[in-house]
Parts: C-alpha cells; sequence; structure tokens
C-alpha cells in the first residue's frame, strides 16, 4: 500500500463528494482505494463508552466509496 498517511482536510471539511466514489464492498478494507483512511459508519456504544457494535457497511470519508470494515480480532 502507497501512499502518505497524513490528514489534509479538518474533519468538518472531510464530507465525500461522490464524484470519484466506488463500491469495493466484500474484501474487509482499512484504506480506501483513495489513501484516506477515515470511515464514516454507524456504531452502537456500550455504557463505559467502548464501541459495542458496528455496522460493516462503511463509506470513506473522503470520496464516499463503499467498503466492508474488517472485525475486531
Ligand atoms: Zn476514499
Amino acid at each position: 500500500m502507497s501512499g502518505k498517511m497524513t490528514m489534509t482536510k479538518p474533519i468538518d471539511e472531510l464530507k465525500p463528494d461522490y464524484t470519484r466514489a466506488m463500491d469495493i464492498r466484500g474484501e474487509p478494507t482499512t484504506v480506501c482505494i483513495c489513501g484516506c483512511y477515515i470511515w464514516n459508519l454507524k456504531v452502537s456504544f456500550q455504557e463505559d463508552g467502548t464501541i459495542g457494535m458496528y455496522f460493516r457497511d462503511m463509506e470513506c470519508a473522503d470520496c464516499g466509496t463503499q467498503a466492508t470494515a474488517p472485525i475486531e480480532e
């Protein structure tokens, strides 16, 4: 995997524009094809504040590509 792992945008500007969005769902992914490693996905929290559950359908925060989240080991 090549590409710089740097955040170039403030979080409130990190919205997908979808013009380059693809659908790469299937194999679990941690880094998007565009190089972004921030994902929008749905989670629920436990009472202690840890993530209790997350949906495996996720969307790249930068380009909007649909991908599949990895499962925690
Ligand atoms: Zn992306």
